[in-house]
Formats: structure tokens, sequence, C-alpha cells
């Protein structure tokens, strides 16, 4: 499933899980491969998007029946600034582009961390330990970060992807005791064998607190002692999406009440922000395969090859998605999703004049599972 569509996995990679190096060269193979590397500006970050229009035209978007004015990629004829902040040789330097589309793919699992407040003597200024993000652990590299848990006592706090991939490396490299607590993930079939080992132990809390030797879980029934605690409470992407605009009511719009998630038509672009995409956002199984397949629709979108229905119907799919997914049961919103993947390639695939049942014959098409390829451009 983590495959692009044009782009098969070589067949020296024959695990089921590749690791991250083997990830990594994958990528690198495939910006190799299609020359995508001379494109980039490496050490740059965009701190902050602007739209700005004819100064005689309203300033609210609001009041429009059409994506940006007219129901295509460039309607409107408005400009974003771009201002990018580039450091090289320790000096930074701003500048601004002017461009006519802004696609932001700038990641919901990176950035912002997401780190839980405390009351006062009981966060991590209370811990005689080192505190870290997840995101600090994965920023160190692998043999820092190896140093930095060897031979300590390291309480990984956190039940999905991080956690567990931190919890198990931390059992790797000291065979000591990690503990990890709430959620659930996909894991190796290993982890469970460190577990009944005693090299992870697990500890379900609903609270918990830092003590100047470890952490206290649900109210001081159980202590923890640990040498360093390791956040993998994930991040705040969302926030991060709607920071980067200057304009407050792009902020306000982008983050749709009363979740104050993300909430994209196609998962792709909000009615109200013109010449605007993100790629990145959406919740599903596998993030290669989606994500490529909104690339796709973005692309035809922008080549003209189709139009938008008007905004209030743009808005109408979007809330019965959300009100769907709502309906689905608490906590289940992104599994859902996940497994939903099909049925928005489905409208993606009609809106840009595809045939959705991408199968070559009829029993494919019943009995076999749709993956990465079947969605390679007709
Ligand atoms: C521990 C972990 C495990 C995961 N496992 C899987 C998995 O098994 N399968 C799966 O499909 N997905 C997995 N994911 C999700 C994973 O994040 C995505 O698959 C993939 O990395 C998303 O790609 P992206 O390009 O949208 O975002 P990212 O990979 O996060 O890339 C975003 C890029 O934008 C850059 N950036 C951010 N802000 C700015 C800015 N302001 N200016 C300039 N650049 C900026 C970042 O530096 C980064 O290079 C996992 C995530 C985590 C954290």
């Amino acid at each position: 499933m983590y495959q692009f569509s044009d782009f098969p996995w070589p067949s020296s990679v024959v695990e089921e899980f590749p690791d991250h190096c083997q990830i990594l060269e994958y990528m690198e193979e495939y910006a190799r491969q299609f020359d995508l590397v001379r494109h980039i500006m490496f050490r740059s970050k965009v701190v902050s998007v602007w739209y700005e229009r004819d100064a005689d035209e309203d300033e609210e978007t609001e009041g429009w029946d059409f994506w940006g004015g007219s129901r295509e990629a460039f309607g409107w004829k408005g400009k974003w600034e771009v201002q990018v902040e580039t450091s090289s040789d320790g000096h930074t330097s701003m500048e601004t582009y002017v461009v006519d589309f802004v696609i932001l793919c700038i990641g919901r699992f990176s950035g912002n961390p997401n780190f839980p407040e405390f009351p006062p003597g009981k966060g991590p200024e209370t811990f005689h330990g080192k505190v870290i993000h997840s995101e600090d652990y994965a920023t160190m590299g692998h043999e820092r970060a190896k140093e930095f848990v060897r031979g300590k006592s390291v309480v990984v706090v956190g039940f999905r992807k991080s956690a567990l991939y931190i919890a198990m490396e931390c059992s790797n490299i000291n065979a000591s005791r990690s503990r990890s607590a709430p959620a659930c993930s996909t894991v190796q079939a290993s982890f469970y064998n460190r577990v009944e080992e005693g090299s992870i132990v697990l500890k379900k809390a609903l609270k918990f607190e830092f003590r100047r030797d470890g952490i206290s879980i649900d109210g001081k029934l159980t202590e923890v002692k640990a040498d360093v605690v390791i956040m993998a409470t994930g991040f705040k992407g969302d926030q991060k999406l709607s920071d980067i605009f200057e304009s407050q009511s792009f902020r306000n719009c982008i983050l749709r009440p009363p979740s104050a998630v993300v909430s994209l038509y196609r998962e792709c672009i909000h009615p109200q922000i013109p010449q605007f995409a993100v790629i990145g956002f959406s919740k599903n199984l596998s993030n290669l395969y989606t994500f490529e397949m909104h690339c796709r629709w973005l692309v035809e979108l922008l080549a003209g090859k189709f139009r938008l229905t008007p905004i209030c119907e743009m808005e109408k799919d979007m809330e019965e998605w959300e009100n769907y997914l709502e309906s689905s049961g608490k906590g289940y919103r992104k599994f859902c999703q996940g497994a939903l993947h099909i049925w928005n390639n489905d409208q993606m695939c009609k809106d840009m004049g595809w045939n959705q049942r991408r199968k070559t014959e009829f029993f494919l098409e019943w009995f076999e599972p749709y993956g990465p390829s079947d969605y390679a451009s007709p």
C-alpha cells in the first residue's frame, strides 16, 4: 500500500514492513527518477502566506458563489505573497515570492508538537530527569538517540506509532524497561514478544503527573521511576496549517467549528480560500497512495480539465462527509475515513472524467482489493 502508483518498490525489498532507511531510499530514488531535487529549495521555511487581491474588490470571500469567483484554479487572478526564511552558513534571510497558486504540503505529523498541560508543580519542571517530545528524539538521528537512552530507564507516553516505535527502539538498545500508555495502532509481532519478555512494560493510564524521580499514574496509585520521559503525544498539525495564514479570516475558516480540525473539499481545497490547496491533511490508512490521488485531482484542476461545483454544493458535500464521520462514532473518525478512501477516490475519478471502476476485468473489480497501481494515470 505504501507505494507510488507509477513507481514499484525494488525487488530487493522483500520485508512486509520496510524500515525507515528503506523508505528514505525509496523516496530518494523516486526524486532522482523524476528529477525533482532541482525544484526543491532546502533550508527554507515558509513563514506566512498572504492573499493579495485587486484593491477594488470586496475583502470578504464569504459571499462568493464559486470558488475563486469562477470555479477554476486561477479564476480570480489574485496573487499570493509567500514569505520564506532561508538559512545558510549560520545566516538567515527573508524573501517574498509572489505566486498564482499555493499548495501547502507541510505535514500533519511534524512541527508544532502537542505537549499536555499540567497543574503547577506536577509538570516536567518537577522531574529531575530529561523530558523530550518524540519529534526531538526523531531529529536526534540514530546514533545520538541511541546514546541518549542507553542504560536509562525510559517512559514513553502515548500508544500510537511514534510511541510504539520508540518503545521498541529503547528496548532494542537497552533490553531495559520502557513503559508506554493509552490507545491503539499497528505494530510488528515482535513488539508483543518484548512485552512478554518484560523489556517493554505497558501501563494504561487516564492521566499522569511528573514526580521528582519519574511519573505517577492515575492520582498516585502507581509510581514509575524514570531517567527519561519521551512524550509521544502527537502534533498540533491543524493549528500549524492555520497559523501560516496572515489573514485572520482564512485562519478562522480553515479550522472548521465546532471540531476545529482542518476540513477541505475533496480533502484538498477550501471553498473560501482561492488559488490555494493542501496536500497531506486527510486521515487514511495509507498516506502515500491517498495523497498521490489528491495530487492527480489537483493537477487536473490546475490544468483546467474540469470545473468545480458552486461553493454551496461544495460546502454541502463537506458537511455530509463530516456528519457521516461523526455519526460513525466517537474516536472512530479517522479510522473510518481511512477505510473509505476508495469512496473518496471514486468522487475524484468522477470529477476528472475517469472511470471509477479501475480494474480491467469484471472479476478483478469484484474480488481483487484496490491498490496504488489501480490509480495510475489512464
Ligand atoms: C512515527 C510515524 C509513523 C508513520 N508511519 C506511517 C506509515 O506507516 N504509513 C503512512 O502512510 N504514513 C505514516 N506516517 C505518516 C507520515 O507522516 C506520512 O506518511 C508522510 O510523511 C506525510 O508526508 P507529507 O509530505 O504530507 O508530510 P511530511 O513528511 O511531514 O513532510 C512535510 C515537510 O514539510 C516541511 N515543512 C513543514 N513546515 C514547513 C514550512 N513552514 N516551510 C517549509 N517547509 C515546511 C517539513 O520540514 C517536511 O519536510 C507516520 C508518521 C509518523 C510520525
